[in-house]
């Protein structure tokens, strides 16, 4: 997606682009309302992710200025407010969707998806299999080719992760918050050495690999 993002932030403007981008999107990044909205007039972006405390215009003032001129881009606010009032005026406003901060960064990926209307996910199965791997999801159980697996529980995590987004590229900024937490300010070697001792276990034993690193992008689970 060609996205815009309007944060004053600088190091929210820094986690927000690294992992939008890491996450395959096109990032325009400004500190400024008025810089915004010009950017906002000027380009056809898939989606805007627009701050409502802004110096120059705010927030609200942009999205206004950008519906009075016709354009239908989709908002997404960030803020820190969480009044219902603010939420309400919003969304009267013509924003699309609204996220309170602090959020978790995998559901800021998963409104812009909804935003962009793009196929969501299967309905989840308790169990799960990538080529002749298969996860039992209730049971905690891992098998390969008929052999059990004797997972710690972050390996697991990982798997799983890859596993119901098998396929899918995943990078490191939403591997390590899905296993460490949010704003996790993870080295990426931690996750680089979490992927190395599943490997050893789920790999490394076997003639063909599941997980595969994507240079400069992150890991995918594909057969
Ligand atoms: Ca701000």
């Amino acid at each position: 997606m060609q996205l815009l993002l309007a944060e004053d932030e600088q190091k929210t403007v820094e986690y927000l682009t690294k992992g939008l981008r890491e996450d395959g999107h096109a990032v325009d990044a400004v500190g400024d309302g008025a810089d915004a909205l010009a950017l906002a007039l000027r380009n056809e972006f898939d989606a805007i992710i627009l701050d409502v405390m802004l110096p120059g215009l705010d927030g609200w003032e942009v999205l206004k200025r950008l519906r009075a001129a016709g354009r239908a881009t989709p908002v997404l606010f960030l803020t820190a407010r969480d009044h219902v009032e603010d939420r309400v005026r919003g969304f009267d406003l013509g924003a699309n969707d609204y996220l309170i901060k602090p959020f978790a960064f995998a559901e800021l990926l998963a409104r812009l998806r909804n935003l962009a209307r793009l196929p969501k996910a299967m309905p989840e199965s308790s169990l799960l299999a990538v080529g002749d791997l298969e996860i039992d999801t209730l049971r905690h159980r891992v098998c390969r080719a008929g052999q059990a697996l004797q997972l710690t529980s972050k390996e697991y995590a990982l798997l799983l992760l890859l596993a119901r987004n098998k396929g899918r590229v995943m990078s490191r900024t939403v591997i390590a918050e899905a296993i460490w937490g949010m704003f996790h300010d993870q080295q990426s070697n931690t996750v680089d050495a979490l992927v190395r001792r599943l490997r050893a276990k789920l790999d490394m034993p076997f003639e063909s690999a599941l997980l595969h690193a994507i240079r400069g992008t992150g890991y995918v689970l594909d057969a």
